[in-house]
Formats: structure tokens, C-alpha cells, sequence
């Protein structure tokens, strides 16, 4: 199965991928992810995507389709993957369409998490992960069990995203009601949409993403 996780940033698609991930035979492929490690690396790519994300900004579609066009070949990725942070424009949503097409793969469903915008603000400034594994965490709604050691892996070194302070989470929502929410009529239109309340308990929103899925 081929899923997109729609929704504003903070809504949990991230910690809600992170789940599935490890429920179902899938892949989560975040395309933001992918940006920050090809920052880390200094690739070319990073040089370019690196102050568009400082700001809030969206990076160009021809970037991060051609990234996501390249990762979907790999081998982790035929048993089924769930996008997280792609496609975030109308542009990028129809060249998955195509892409998809030409490699005689299909999207299953198209998870909205609705959220309400004050409560972005607040999830994201506490948001840190591992620095070794990435699994994600929030100061209070998802601290690690024992504190300052990952659950995942047990590495004690963390980090927080350049980007997750409240003056840049200002333009990224302004991105994601300019741009990205339109998609949410797009999938509509094309009856793969389903929304889940983001605004439940962690538990509760895997337990309404697996109903969604089947
Ligand atoms: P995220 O980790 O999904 O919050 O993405 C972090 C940042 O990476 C965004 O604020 C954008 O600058 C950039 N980015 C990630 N995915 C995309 C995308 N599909 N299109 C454009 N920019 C993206």
C-alpha cells in the first residue's frame, strides 16, 4: 500500500509515519528529512534547499520530485511507503500522479490530519529527536521513558530542527495554506481523502489511520 499523511506542520505526520512504519510492512519517505541530510552532507542540493528552509520557505517542485522520483525505485520501497512532507503543491501532487503512472504504481489513500493552528505553534517548539536514529520526541506530549536516553536505539545524543523556533513556523503554516492545502480538495476530488482527528491522543490517531487503512 501508498499512502500520503497530509497536514499542516506539527500535526504529527512524522510521529504518526514513524508508527505505521514500524505496524506494517512500509517505508516512511520524508522529503523533509531527506533535505536536512543532504544540508548535513553539503550536497548541491543542500546549498540550495538550505536558506529556503531557515526561512519557512518551500524548496523548488523540480528538487524534491526529482528526490522522491529516485527514492521510490529502491528496494525498501516495493513493499508500500507512506509520504510524509510530499507532495506540498498542486505542481508536485500531479508529477506524483505521472511518476507513479509510469512506474506502474499506484496511491491507496490519502490520510488528512486535522489539527487546530493554535496548537501547532506549541508542538513544535518542543519538538527534538535522536541524534542517531531520528525517532522524534516532544518535551511533554512524547518524552523519551527514561530521560535523556532514546527508546529506540539508546543513543543519548539529541537535536532540534534549525527550523522548529515560533518566527519560522509563522511562514511555514502561511506555505501550507497557500500551497499545500489545496491538495486536501485534490485527493478529495479523486476519492482517496480521509481525515482523522489530529487533535486525539497519539494512540488514538494510529488507531483512526489503521481504520482508515484497513
Ligand atoms: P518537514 O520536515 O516536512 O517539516 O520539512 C522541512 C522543510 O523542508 C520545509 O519547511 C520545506 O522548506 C522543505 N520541504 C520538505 N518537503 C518539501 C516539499 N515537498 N516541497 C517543498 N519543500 C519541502
Amino acid at each position: 500500500m501508498n499512502i500520503i499523511l497530509l497536514g499542516p506542520p506539527g500535526a504529527g505526520k512524522g510521529t504518526q509515519a514513524e508508527l505505521i512504519e514500524k505496524n506494517r510492512k512500509m517505508v516512511q519517505l520524508s522529503t523533509g528529512a531527506m533535505l536536512r541530510a543532504a544540508v548535513a552532507a553539503g550536497t548541491e542540493i543542500g546549498k540550495q534547499a538550505d536558506a529556503i528552509m531557515k526561512s519557512g520557505g518551500l524548496v523548488s517542485d523540480e528538487i524534491v520530485i526529482g528526490i522522491i522520483n529516485d527514492r521510490i525505485d529502491e528496494p525498501d520501497c516495493q513493499n508500500g511507503f507512506i509520504l510524509d512532507g510530499f507532495p506540498r503543491t498542486l505542481p508536485q501532487a500531479a508529477a506524483l500522479d505521472d511518476l507513479l503512472k509510469k512506474k506502474g504504481k499506484s496511491l491507496d489513500k490519502v490520510i488528512e490530519i486535522k489539527v487546530n493552528d493554535e496548537a501547532l505553534v506549541d508542538r513544535i517548539s518542543g519538538r527534538f529527536s535522536c541524534a542517531k536514529c531520528g525517532a522524534g520526541y516532544h518535551d511533554t506530549h512524547k518524552p523519551t521513558q527514561k530521560p535523556g536516553v532514546c527508546d529506540k536505539c539508546g543513543a543519548t545524543e539529541f537535536s532540534r530542527r534549525a527550523d522548529d523556533n515560533a518566527e519560522t513556523v509563522k511562514s511555514r503554516l502561511m506555505a501550507y495554506y497557500r500551497e499545500t492545502a489545496p491538495l486536501i480538495g485534490y485527493y478529495f476530488a479523486k476519492d482517496k481523502l480521509q481525515s482523522v482527528d489530529g487533535m486525539a491522543q497519539i494512540d488514538d490517531v494510529t488507531r483512526q489511520i489503521s481504520e482508515a487503512l484497513g
